[in-house]
Formats: structure tokens, sequence, C-alpha cells
């Protein structure tokens, strides 16, 4: 591993160099050192009750890269663009409504998209320094992939809290890669927000509570990831979307008229993107993993965008659907999405709908689903 500085110098313009065929649309390098300004963030942000659950809950592991690699001398940051717009997006119309996956579920599971990439990159890296360490991770890893783009120069933290680069807005996957290759590190970009205010004006929750500051629990991204009931207010401001929110990014004029569609992997198919809702009720298991289980929206299974299928249904007060979405009140066995029907039911308010409410509520013997039913028939 001993060489010169002209080495690494050399290195680092061959490696960027090499980016682009390896499928990376940009790389950017920072230090070893701990994250110390995220650190006190973070702590701030559990202390108000912002987090998801869904984070690394070590502090110190999610902000000090030496604990994940005690020999680390730089860490690598790499950006992979993916699509914003749905070319032959399918019509929603009456009886045939449709749901919306975010953007970043488009596609290829970015994980893997990423991971391969990575793989790649290491390869190059060991064919030059056979000695390398290298630890890559994306998303679910310790490190906060957004702190460490950020730092190497990849974009700014925009208010909305993604990274927003120059070319490609904030219409990238992130993945970084720990090392202990000593290569220069690269400056950070200058904010670039200004006095714009523009997404946090536009979240539907108010989740956005400052600038770059985000509370978990009230957006709608998250939400829609859960497993259980969901409060009535959220469930109208949840709107037709079946996983994930790009509102805070949609609005954003630095996304505006990016659309990067360079990676064939990640372009959407637009029946999966943008699917028909009543089919998703019934959906089993494996259907589920043919439709969905090549994107990142099948993590958490097939239940939440069952339960956020009807809620959209209700959302569009679809009459259409109510012999479809009763039926799941009468006879799904999980009782989140009986009482998620109950009160789709109840917001399509139809005489059919209020009857199927009036009959499930003599069977129903669950207490949640019950009280979803008589609040759906007191409140349509
Ligand atoms: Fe608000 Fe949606 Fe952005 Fe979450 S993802 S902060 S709910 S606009
Ligand atoms: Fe920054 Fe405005 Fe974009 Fe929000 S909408 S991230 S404030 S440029």
């Amino acid at each position: 591993m001993k060489k010169e500085a002209a080495f690494w110098l050399s290195f680092k313009e061959e490696m960027l160099a090499a980016a682009s065929g390896l499928g990376i649309d940009k790389l950017g390098v920072t230090s070893a050192e701990p994250f110390l300004e995220l650190k006190e963030r973070l702590v701030r942000h559990r202390e108000a009750g912002f987090e998801s659950g869904f984070e690394e809950p070590d502090l110190e592991l999610r902000t000090k890269p030496a604990l994940l690699m005690p020999e680390v001398r730089s860490i690598l940051s790499i950006a992979v663009a993916y699509p914003s717009k749905l070319k032959g997006a399918p019509v929603s119309e009456p009886g045939k409504r449709r749901g919306i996956l975010s953007r970043s579920a488009w596609g290829e599971d970015y994980h893997q998209a990423l991971r391969r990439r990575m793989e790649k990159l290491t390869e190059w890296i060991l064919l030059r320094v056979p000695d390398a360490k290298v630890l890559s991770m994306v998303d679910t890893g310790a490190l906060s992939d957004r702190a460490v783009a950020e730092r190497a120069g990849i974009g700014w933290s925009g208010k909305n809290c993604s990274i927003l680069t120059p070319e490609w807005g904030s219409w990238i996957y992130l993945g970084e890669m720990i090392t202990n290759l000593p290569i220069q590190p690269d400056k950070p970009l200058m904010d670039s927000c200004g006095d714009c205010t523009i997404c946090i004006d536009a979240c539907p929750t108010g989740a956005l509570v400052g600038p770059g500051q985000l509370n978990a629990q009230k957006c709608i991204s998250f939400v829609t990831q859960t497993k259980g009931l969901v409060e009535d207010e959220m469930m109208v401001k949840i709107g037709n979307r079946l996983y994930g929110c790009d509102t805070c990014q949609i609005v954003c004029p630095i996304n505006r008229k990016i659309d990067s569609r360079h990676h064939v992997e990640l372009l959407p198919d637009p029946e999966v993107a943008k699917p028909l809702l009543r089919p998703l009720l019934f959906m089993g298991n494996r259907e589920f993993r043919e439709k969905f289980g090549e994107g990142s929206a099948a993590w958490r299974g097939r239940k939440p965008i069952q339960r956020n299928a009807l809620i959209a249904l209700g959302n569009f007060r679809d009459k259409e659907s109510v012999p479809d979405v009763a039926k799941v009140m009468r006879e799904d066995s999980r009782p989140v999405l009986r009482a998620t029907a109950a009160w789709a039911l109840g917001r399509i308010g139809s005489s059919e709908a209020i009857e199927a409410l009036r009959t499930a509520l003599s069977s129903e013997s669950d207490t949640d689903v019950t009280r979803a039913i008589e609040r759906a028939l007191t409140n349509p």
C-alpha cells in the first residue's frame, strides 16, 4: 500500500474517468473524519421524536466511520441518476383507478443496482491496489448516505432533505464505500436553495418542520411503509400514494425538466409504477412478488401496499370499487385491512357502501375493526 502522493492523485483521476463506464453518474470523495455536526443533529432529531424507526439506532456507528473500519482513510460517495417522468402513463378512470409508487421505487431495486456498480468499482480498485480494503453500503448501512454525499461534494443538502446535484437534481440514488485508501477529498458544494421554501410550503402534512428538518412520523413516505392502522387525517393526505411520496422533490425548481433515462434497468414499467388499485386488494404473495418483487417497494411485503390501495380507493370515492372493498372488509383475515376498508367505504359514502358497513357491523368481532366501522357510519 505504501505509495507516493502522486500515485493517489492519478489514481483518483483515473477512477473518476472510469466511473461512468461502470454505470456511476457522479463520484465524490470525503475524508474519514467523524460526522460531528450530523451527530448533534441526530441527537436533537431523536429527542424531538422525529425518527422513523427504520434507521440504524447506534448514533456512534452512524457518525464514526472508524468504528466500521479501523483503518479507514477515505469514503467514496457514488450517485446514480434515475427517471422522474413516467412515459406512457396509463390513465386513471372511474372503476379503474390507479395508485402511484414513488420514483425511487420505479425500475430495478436500487439497492441491487447500486451494489452491482459498487462491486465493479471495488474490482477496479483491487486491480490497482490489491491490498485495498473496501466496505460498501447503501441505504441500510450504518452511515448516512446523504451526509457522506454532501461532504463528498456530490450535491448540497436541500431544504427538502434531499441531496441536490446540479446535474441530476435530487433524482439520484446514493451509496458509499469506506476504504483504507488515502484519496484526496473533494470540497462540499455551496448550498444553492437560497430564499426558496417551495418544498416546505408544498409538503401536504407539514413534515418538513424546518429547512432540512424532517419529522418522519408525519412524512407520508414513511407512513406508507408502516404496517398498522393509519390515522384518518393522514389517510386523506396519502391520496393515491401506494409507496413513498415525491411531492417535495417534484415541486423543487432544481428538479424541473430533469428526467434521466440512460440506465435501462431503472426505467419504470408503467403498470407497476402506476398500477390498477382493485386487483391489488386480492393479490396473493406469489402474485405480489411477481409484480413488485424486482423493485424496492417490496421490502415491507404486500400488506402496506394493499392497505394503501384501500386508502386510495376511499380517497377517489370510487363507487364502482365498493363490492371489492366490502369483500375485503368482510373476508380479509387481517384486521388492519378490514378496518381500512371500513374507512374507505365511509369515505365513498354511497348507499351501497353504507349498507355494506351496516351488515359488517353485526358480524365483526375485532374491536379495532368494529370501532372503524362505527366511525365510518357516523362520519361518512
Ligand atoms: Fe412531505 Fe412528502 Fe416530502 Fe414527506 S416526502 S416531507 S410528506 S412532501
Ligand atoms: Fe431548496 Fe427550493 Fe428545492 Fe426546497 S424546493 S430543496 S428550498 S431549491
